[in-house]
C-alpha cells in the first residue's frame, strides 16, 4: 500500500516514520509532478493551516488534491490537516477541502493551553495517547459524520467515509493505533 504525505510544511516526516513502521510505502507530495505517482491514501500533517493552504494554492496542488478527495481517495488529516478537511471553521473565514462535514475551531484551547497530553478512548481502539499542540477541536459534526473520540467534552476525532480528521498528533506518540486505523480504512 502506498501513502502520499503532503510535505509542504509541518511534521510530515513523523507521519512517514509511523506509516513505514506499519509496512506502508510512502512518498512526499511537494509539487504537482509528485501527483503523477499512484497512491492509495493521503496524509495531511499538522503544522499551520493558513501556510499550508497558501502553499497548496501557489504550488497548484489544491485543486487536483481536492478532486481526488472528492472522488473518494482516503485521507487522514491531523491538527492543521483536520482544519484543511473541515467544511466550516467557526473562527476563520477560510475553507479548504471541505471534505468533512464538521465545524472546527482553530486554536480552540487558546494559544497557551492548546498544548497538552491526554489518554482517552478512541472508537474501536481503546484508550490511546493523545498529544495536542496548539490544537483545534471539532465543535459539531453533521451529515452522518461519526465522532470517534472526545476529550473533556470536546470532539477530537471524526470520520465520514474515506475522510478521517483528528485534532491531536498520533505521529509524535509511540502508539501507531491511529495510523493503523487509517491503513485499515483503505484496505
Ligand atoms: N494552530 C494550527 C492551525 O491553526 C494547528 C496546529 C497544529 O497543526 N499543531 O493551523
Amino acid at each position: 500500500m502506498t501513502i502520499a504525505v503532503l510535505a509542504v510544511q509541518g511534521d510530515f516526516a513523523e507521519h512517514e516514520d509511523a506509516l513505514r513502521s506499519l509496512g506502508a510505502d510512502c512518498f512526499e507530495i511537494r509539487q504537482l509532478s509528485d501527483l503523477d505517482r499512484p497512491f492509495d491514501g493521503l496524509v495531511l500533517p499538522g503544522g499551520e493551516s493558513t501556510v499550508q493552504g497558501k502553499l497548496l494554492r501557489e504550488l497548484g496542488l489544491f485543486e487536483p488534491l481536492k478532486r481526488k478527495i472528492e472522488s473518494g481517495l482516503p485521507v487522514f488529516g491531523t491538527c492543521a490537516g483536520l482544519i484543511l478537511l473541515a467544511d466550516k471553521l467557526s473562527n476563520d473565514d477560510n475553507v479548504y477541502f471541505a471534505a468533512l462535514p464538521a465545524t472546527v475551531r482553530r486554536n480552540a484551547y487558546g494559544r497557551q493551553l492548546g498544548s497538552f497530553y491526554a489518554e482517552e478512548e478512541f472508537a474501536g481502539l481503546g484508550r490511546i495517547p493523545m498529544t495536542f499542540i496548539r490544537a483545534p477541536f471539532i465543535e459539531s459534526v453533521r451529515d452522518g459524520a461519526e465522532v470517534l473520540a472526545e476529550v473533556g467534552g470536546n470532539i477530537v476525532a471524526a470520520r465520514k467515509g474515506s475522510v478521517l480528521g483528528i485534532a491531536f498528533h498520533p505521529e509524535v506518540d509511540e502508539s501507531r493505533a491511529v495510523h493503523k486505523y487509517f491503513l485499515d480504512m483503505i484496505k
